[in-house]
């Protein structure tokens, strides 16, 4: 028993480092966190959705519908509800690295997973998350089943959007009559603390 400890404590201590991200405790616990370094060199962030594959995006939750949009009670709701049925499989919407995955008062079983853009997307009133912070995961990857933990009175999925630690319509990135991904440049702002999120004016047929 001994030796195989050392065997093992060995073999742990010669391979390689895990490549797993990590976040600071700030990042791991709370749903609110501005990105370091985000709009270090920027006022403007681009998220270019119409470079998207279609490989590389998923609805966050296939076949539902929206129970409850975004901004409803005054500007209160910072996500949009989406339904199907009881223990469900949410998706992640692009490719990312899990943030946060754990209870977080009314939000219940919750997960944030921030993408390479900046861009942040949350998945919450889980019954189960079936990842964890630090897992890497793929557009279309299950990552948690529908509950309604928190302040839930259906299950369903409450997805919100947030672009360093702020929320916006998710609108903006799904259609959600079509269930697609709206393709399209967004344009992220920073002002003062806040971020003004919107879609980059068309350009005019014919220019480049
Ligand atoms: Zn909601």
């Amino acid at each position: 028993m001994n030796i195989l400890y050392l065997l093992l404590s060995v073999l742990l201590s010669i391979t390689p480092p895990e490549e797993k991200p990590s976040f600071t405790q700030m990042e791991i616990n709370h749903i609110r966190v501005a990105t370091p370094e985000l709009f270090a060199n920027t006022k403007l962030l681009e998220l270019h959705l119409e470079q998207i594959p279609d490989t590389a995006y998923c609805f966050p939750l296939p076949g539902g519908k929206v129970i409850s949009p975004y901004g409803r009670g005054g500007g209160r709701h910072s996500g949009i509800d989406i339904k199907t049925c009881a223990k469900d499989t949410i998706r992640s919407a692009f490719d990312g690295v899990v943030r946060m995955s754990k209870p977080y008062s009314a939000y219940g079983n919750v997960i944030v997973v921030r993408h390479s853009s900046g861009l942040e997307t949350i998945y919450s009133h889980n019954f189960k998350n079936l990842v964890q912070s630090g897992d890497i995961v793929k557009a279309g990857q299950p990552i948690a089943l529908t509950g309604r933990t928190g302040r839930a009175s259906t299950e369903h999925l409450h997805f919100e959007t947030r672009i360093n630690g702020q929320h916006f319509n998710p609108n903006l990135i799904f259609d959600f009559k079509e269930r697609t991904l709206r393709k399209e440049c967004i344009q992220c702002t920073k002002n003062g603390k806040g971020v003004i999120v919107k879609p980059a004016t068309k350009k005019t047929a014919g220019t480049t």
